[in-house]
This record gives C-alpha cells, structure tokens and sequence, in this order.
C-alpha cells in the first residue's frame, strides 16, 4: 500500500509559475517539498490546506536533479523578476537546499528569494544554506506563545522562545538582506502592536512585510495553492477568517515605520 507521507512521486513539477506577486513582481517557483504539504507549521490561514506532513526534520524531499532539469527546460524566461523558493511547505526543511541554490544560480541569472518560517533558522546548516540569498523573508505572525499557538500551531516540540531565539541568530549572523513578513489576522492589542514594534527595533530587518489573508482558508490540499493564486469555489473546503482591514494593517504600517529603522510593505 502506498505511504502518503513517503509517495513523492514526481507527477508533481517542481517549478510552477511564473505568476504575479504583490510583494516580488513577475516571480517564478520552486517548490522543494513537493507532492506532499509538509511543514513545522500548520497555519491557521494556509492556503495549501491542512498541512499533510507535520514535521521539523529535514530531509531531500524532491531529487535535486528533477528541479534543475525543470529548470533547465523552462530557461530562458523574459522579464523574470526573482525565484522564489516556497511552494508546498517549508523550504528549509529540504536538505538538499544548498544544491538547489547552486544549481539555480547557475542555470536563472535572477534574484533569488526564500520564504522561511523561522523554525530552523537557530540551525547552522540553515544559517548557512541560506547565507547566498538575495533576500530571505522570515515568517514572524506571533508575539507570544499563545499567539502563536493560535496562529501557527508548529509541531509540538517547538516554542515561541525557540523560533525568536532562532530570528535573533540569524539576524546577527547574516551578511544579506532579509524580511520580516507577518500575517495579520483577528485585531491585535496595543500590547501585541508595541510587543511587535519593539522585536522589529531589536531584530532591524531591512524591511517588514505586513499582510492579511486575501481568501476564506482552503480545507484539503490543494497544489495550485503553491503560487499563492488558487481560486477555489468549493465552499465545503472553505474556511472563511477572522481578519483585520486593510486601513488597520496601513496604520500599523505607519506606526512601524515611526518607530523603527525599518521600510514596510502592505497591500494597498
Ligand atoms: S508556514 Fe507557510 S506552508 Fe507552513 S503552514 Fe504556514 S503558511 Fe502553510
């Protein structure tokens, strides 16, 4: 009988896009999880559904031989604006990480981003897979413990403490530049807002990221997700959630930026 969690089989392409981003422009994707949603969260707001490998073990997920030979057959693409390694999951998780980079940067003559949710980020073999990125952007959507319970709810052996000990490394030790990217859902309170304005002051990333859910969450998995541009009509797999406006995320924004040395990004 086939094992959900192991049957990776690579009827899944790795590569996808390029669609549009509000944050990255015309961005192309590489997915290094592949068939199987795995990740060490598993988002209130996910929008690959809920996360079928719940996980912080890192492992070669998809053979880096099937993404570089995606690549290769994709290349040249006009008008790239970055590579953006997220897909369908974590991608530090992937072990093979830094041979995927390598590869990319031989074959996409591209800026290349990388979307983390900061669970491994304390590890040095994160640190330094990550050390060539253009731009890293680091999930950070809680200010406490029970915020991020709520919110992200990891994997039972990661705490807050662990993943805010991990963006502190990281952020005293890499040499590129990185984001901070948070997902607003219900109204924060002015402790959580100060709490927050205060970590962006210690931790001083060149930019933050605010966002807020732009769809009602999607139950099952779901692999266009991965672009971030699925359009699902099914209201049985819907979850709608509670979230802030966008004049709130704007005046936040601007409450950040008052306070910090830091730019910020929203929708508008
Ligand atoms: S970190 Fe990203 S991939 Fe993982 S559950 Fe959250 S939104 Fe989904």
């Amino acid at each position: 009988m086939t094992n959900v969690l192991t049957d990776r089989s690579t009827s899944c392409k790795a590569v996808y896009g390029p669609v549009e981003s509000w944050r990255f422009g015309y961005s192309l994707g590489v997915d290094p999880i592949g068939a199987i949603s795995t990740c060490s969260f598993n988002c209130a707001y996910c929008q690959l559904g809920n996360i079928q490998h719940h996980t912080q073990q890192r492992q070669v997920f998809v053979p880096t031989e099937q993404i570089l030979q995606e690549l290769a057959a994709l290349a040249p693409i006009p008008d790239l604006n970055v590579v953006t390694l997220s897909g369908s999951g974590e991608p530090t998780l992937a072990l093979n990480l830094d041979k995927i980079l390598t590869g990319l940067r031989q074959q996409i003559p591209c800026p290349i981003v990388v979307l983390t949710n900061a669970t491994l980020l304390g590890t040095a073999g994160v640190q330094a897979d990550l050390e060539s990125v253009d731009l890293v952007v680091v999930k950070l959507d809680a200010v406490s413990a029970d915020h991020l319970q709520r919110v992200n709810r990891p994997c039972s052996d990661i705490d807050f403490d662990t993943i805010l000990a991990g963006i502190c490394s990281f952020a005293a030790s890499h040499r590129g530049k990185w984001a901070l990217q948070t997902m607003m859902l219900a109204p924060w309170s002015e402790a959580e807002r100060s709490r927050y304005i205060q970590l962006v002051q210690e931790l001083n990333p060149a930019e933050v990221q605010l966002n807020i859910p732009r769809r009602p969450r999607v139950l099952e998995r779901r692999l266009d997700a991965r672009g971030n541009h699925v359009v699902v009509e099914e209201p049985d797999v819907l979850r709608s959630l509670n979230c802030i406006s966008n004049a709130t995320v704007r005046e936040f924004a601007q409450e950040i930026e008052a306070q910090t040395n830091s730019w910020v990004r929203y929708p508008v």
